[in-house]
């Protein structure tokens, strides 16, 4: 199969959807990549490792959307690349069509195939391309807290894993699942002191089997959180509730029993965020502070770190990149049922339910 990887033109997108040694293995099986002139720079992965590794470098993005049986990407095609996507062409990316409608019709308009790499999804349910991410958000989370509990950043000019004679800051983490069980790696492995909440007993009881003696579990209710926000430095909130908004875990009123400098890192954002006085903010601009609370609320945390990022993702896609190029998207489907779901909308029709309710279109 012929495969094309243009550069991500979002703002302050820096990712790549193919890494070099991606690029190496499916030309190994006897396809053919096209990369766009740097496409890879941003991610630290210049243009001649991919002709190293057997890709051919193109100038324009044009070029690439010219050529490709399946174009790979990070984010969701913008209104620049609508008219240069083919009918017929298999695109594999993020997507989340159900929050932009321009997008959706654009994409039916253009009689494309749309494999959304947010939907594929394991018998299990988990979501395996959306779990680099949260991983990488989780860690992240951690890294951020402990800089903005600096006193010149706002904070409580607390140490995350205080020194000896001194006790270590104290971290609550709001949901368990792969955001609030990195952080709580994270943070442990600094020496803070951490409880992680969640409404699922099963999984604080796997966490309280795994995690290190610094980590403590607790149900999460209201009772317990206002309990415990009044002692504690940095807050994470990590809750999910799959398709709907982010629950108001931490309300208004509550800030104000709060310690001054207190960090709140909400990275439930993307999803409406779990405490009420969050709004999305961006890398250039990331803090504010409301009742001398620092509230960190960014809703693309990995892109920050791209290197790191890149290969995470790349390291969940290309499995499944490979099934595509070998077999086709049809065949690749049949033969791996975590395919289906990821599949939105072919050649003019939306084939996701999710995606049809939301815009009111036929299904
Ligand atoms: P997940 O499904 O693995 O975990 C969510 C957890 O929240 C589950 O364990 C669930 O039981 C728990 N939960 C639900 N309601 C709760 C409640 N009332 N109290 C406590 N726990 C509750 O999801 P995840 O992958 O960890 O993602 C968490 C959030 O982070 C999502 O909103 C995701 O979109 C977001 N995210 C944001 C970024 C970013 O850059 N800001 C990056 C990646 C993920």
């Amino acid at each position: 199969m012929i495969i094309g990887v243009p550069k991500e033109i979002k703002n302050n997108e820096n990712r790549v959807a193919l890494t070099p040694a991606g690029a190496k293995e499916l030309v190994k099986r006897g396809h053919t990549v096209y990369v766009q002139h740097t496409a890879g720079d941003g991610s630290g992965f210049l243009d001649d490792v991919y002709t190293e590794a057997g890709a051919t470098i193109l100038p324009t993005i044009e070029a690439v959307y010219e050529i490709a049986e399946m174009i790979m990407k990070v984010k969701e095609p913008i209104e620049a690349e609508y008219t240069l996507i083919k009918e017929g062409q298999l695109l594999f990316t993020y997507f989340h069509f159900a929050s932009y409608e321009p997008l959706t019709k654009a994409m039916v308009a253009s009689k494309s195939v749309c494999l959304a790499y947010e939907t594929v999804e394991r018998a299990d349910r988990s979501l395996p391309l959306l779990i680099p991410m949260s991983e990488v958000a989780g860690r992240m989370a951690v890294q951020k807290g402990a800089n903005y509990l600096e006193k010149p950043l706002g904070g409580r000019g607390i140490l995350l894993g205080g020194v000896p004679g001194v006790l270590p800051a104290k971290v609550l983490i709001l949901g368990a699942g792969v955001v609030g069980t990195q952080a709580a790696w994270m943070a442990a492995g600094l020496g803070a002191d951490v409880t992680i909440m969640d409404l699922n007993l099963q999984r604080l009881r796997y966490l309280a089997d795994v995690m290190p003696a610094n980590v403590n579990t607790m149900m999460s209710n209201e009772f317990n959180i206002r309990k415990l926000i009044q002692n504690h430095d940095l807050i994470i909130g990590a809750v999910l509730i799959p398709g709907a908004k982010a629950p108001h875990l931490i309300t208004r009123d509550m800030l104000k029993e709060m310690l001054p400098g207190t960090v709140l890192v909400d990275v439930a954002v993307d999803q409406g965020g779990c405490i009420e006085t969050c709004k999305p903010t961006t890398h250039q601009d990331p803090t504010y502070v409301i009742d001398e609370v620092v509230h960190y609320c960014v809703a693309n945390m990995p892109g920050a770190v791209p290197y790191t990022s890149t290969l995470a993702l790349t390291n969940a896609t290309l499995p499944y990149a490979m099934q595509l190029a070998e077999k086709g998207w049809k065949k690749a489907a049949q033969d791996n049922p975590e395919l289906v779901p990821g599949l939105n909308i072919i050649h003019g029709d939306i084939v996701y339910q999710a995606v049809a309710e939301a815009f009111d279109m036929d299904y």
